[in-house]
């Protein structure tokens, strides 16, 4: 039986974890669920699944901590991440934004598996994910389908792999028109529903940009063997095109679901046991090229990309800010890409050779783009 963790519970990859894991409750010993906040979602989820520990980082009422189950211990922040991770053999870590990387580096360094749903941390720690592939799964559906097809061929064998982007909610929208955008808008996403941080990613197109990063650190590809397409009905989540002329599809519905599905049970294969759709429902599929001045995040991470070392953790501090800016309505939706490319181009540290650095570098990219956005607005 899976000795299973959810790190990051609350949140939307954790919450339909768990509803996958309540289809298939009898496989999983579900060992801890994690979560920032003492809510009443972490007490219900603990109420339903009894898991041998809950973690919050933030201080739970003495109510919340009466009503948990009598099987289940409370241990806070990171002292219970870490009995967490210790007492697991699998780690859904779902945590989003910068607050997963610490998580993700300790359940590497302990050789436990990773069901990784959270970019930042695969691209922060692009060696260590490099060292660990084996225990990598990735459950963002891009890489999950990319993760599928490259099991079938050689990598001598491939010309490209391409990355889709629904395009978001600004697909059809004119540069002059972006500037005005507001935060309700950018965080009405039209496929996918998810925390605030990645909808406005995935608006801006960084969210595909890092995904590009991702991809890179875990299949072992060149930056330029990469490319983004926009697919506005997101059911292909990946293709693969060979040297010998044919494409490979992974197509599945809209729903995050079927990748965490897939990553919990792999190598098996179990049903899918929500109403699915048929084939026919999935048509028709077009695919449109990315507007290189529309989207330029996308073409900073591609540069990103290849400038690597502390280009990259400082790109993932720079946005965590920008999009936090944003959310306040201190900046425009433009200034998002604008202020991360200025902040880029003042940084002038070495590589991260460790953790700390790591996030020294995370931190001093978060903190200059409070200080440069003064200039905006
Ligand atoms: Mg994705």
């Amino acid at each position: 039986m899976r000795r299973l963790s959810v790190l990051g519970s609350t949140g939307s990859v954790g919450s339909q974890t768990l509803d996958v894991i309540r289809s298939k409750r009898d496989e999983f010993e579900l060992v801890g669920l994690v979560a920032r906040k003492a809510s009443e979602k972490l007490l219900m989820q603990a109420i339903e699944f009894k898991p041998l520990y809950v973690v919050s980082y933030e201080e739970p009422s003495k109510d919340w901590l009466t009503s948990l189950p009598k099987e289940t211990t409370y241990v806070k922040g990171h002292e219970g991440l870490m009995q967490v991770i210790e007492a697991s053999d699998t780690l859904m870590n779902a945590i989003s934004g910068v607050d997963g990387i610490i998580p993700t580096y300790h359940i590497l360094t302990k050789n436990k598996r990773l069901l990784a749903s959270n970019k930042e941390s695969i691209i922060c720690l692009g060696d260590l994910v490099k060292n660990k592939r084996g225990m990598i799964l990735p459950v963002d559906s891009e890489h999950n389908a990319l993760f599928q097809l490259l099991s079938f061929v050689s990598k001598e064998d491939i010309k490209k792999v391409y990355l889709t982007a629904s395009g978001g909610p600004f697909r059809n929208r004119s540069i002059k028109d972006l500037k005005a955008v507001t935060v309700e808008e950018a965080l009405n996403h039209p496929r996918w529903k998810m925390g605030a941080k990645i909808t406005v990613d995935s608006a801006t197109l960084m969210n595909k940009g890092m995904e590009m990063i991702e991809a890179i650190n875990l299949f072992d590809l060149s930056v330029d063997s990469i490319e983004v397409v926009i697919h506005p009905q997101s059911v292909v989540h990946g293709i693969v095109e060979l040297k010998d002329g044919s494409f490979l599809f992974h197509v599945s519905q809209t729903d995050m679901k079927v990748p965490i599905l897939h990553a919990l049970f792999y190598p098996e294969r179990r049903d899918y046991p929500f109403e699915r759709k048929n084939l026919l429902e999935l048509s028709p599929i077009s695919f449109e090229q990315v507007d290189r001045e529309k989207f330029k995040a996308l073409y900073l991470c591609r540069w990103v990309a290849e400038m690597g070392g502390a280009y990259i953790p400082a790109l993932v501090g720079a946005d965590e800010a920008a999009v936090e800016m944003f959310l306040k309505g201190k900046i425009g939706f433009l200034d998002i890409a604008n202020l991360v490319e200025d902040v880029l181009s003042m940084l002038n540290l070495p590589d991260p050779e460790n953790i700390e650095q790591l996030l020294y570098i995370i931190s001093w990219a978060y903190e200059k783009v409070k200080e440069v956005s003064e200039r905006y607005g």
